[in-house]
């Protein structure tokens, strides 16, 4: 009894504290867990009608976000990561959409939780797609690979293990917003990982953030997809996107 007053106490503290709203914690969901679920072997090529946003060889559907040179690698048909080098984002704008991205984290697994093949696909700029090694790592669930970050966690964990190339087929549906900039219509978004279902047409709540409640902010139908540095050696490779 004496136990459960002390817990009850120092979480009221936590919570009143100056600073809670602040802290990075509060937004984090770590039960339940995701089952895991082992995918099959696929490989997706384009199809006809897709642009190709990357096909190995080169970075002319891609620019920094500063206007400053590339300086991703590029190697044996994939683009990496290269640290504090900053995000790379599409040259185009995209609304809805479907795209097929296939990444991999490092086969040198380092570092734990967030920080073990971290990375992101923001799509219209805004709305992370989680990109984790979450291959025997434990994570908050709603920041593991395959979730909305701190949105959705995954409805299962589809991930393959660290060093081998997986896929993202995502279905996207870009918000509308009215005229004085509330929204009219919340982004939607379906992801199949390898394959396996692992979000399903759900809701998005505002831009994606690391701390505190997301919000929407009015913006154009058309913004690029952004690929996030986060520090972590994350390739990607065979990116295409079909306009809806
Ligand atoms: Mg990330």
């Amino acid at each position: 009894m004496k136990k459960l007053f002390l817990i009850t106490l120092n979480i009221l503290l936590y919570a009143f504290s100056v600073n809670a709203q602040d802290d990075p914690r509060l937004t984090e969901v770590w039960n339940p867990v995701p089952g895991v679920v082992t995918p099959g072997k696929t490989v997706t090529d384009a199809p006809s009608d897709a642009i190709v946003l990357f096909n190995g060889k080169d970075f002319s559907k891609w620019e920094t976000v500063n206007d400053a040179e590339i300086k991703w690698k590029l190697e044996n048909n994939a683009m990496t990561v290269s640290d504090g080098s900053g995000d790379i984002r599409t040259k185009q704008g995209f609304g809805d959409c479907q795209l097929h991205i296939e990444w991999r984290t490092p086969a040198e697994v380092k570092g734990d939780g967030q920080s073990r093949g971290n990375s992101g696909i923001y799509c219209m700029s805004r709305y992370e797609l989680q990109v984790l090694d979450n291959f025997n790592n434990r994570t908050y669930s709603n920041g593991q690979a395959g979730s909305m970050y701190k949105q959705y966690m995954p409805l299962v964990n589809a991930c393959r293990p660290p060093g081998e190339w997986q896929s993202y087929d995502v279905i996207f549906i870009a918000p509308h917003f009215n005229a004085d900039s509330t929204v009219k219509s919340a982004a939607r978004i379906t992801v199949f990982q390898n394959g396996i279902l692992i979000q399903n047409n759900v809701s998005i709540w505002g831009n994606t953030v690391y701390i505190g409640i997301p919000k929407y902010e009015m913006h154009s139908d058309k913004e690029p997809l952004i690929l996030q540095d986060h520090g972590d050696a994350v390739s990607y490779r065979n990116i295409w996107i079909r306009e809806l």
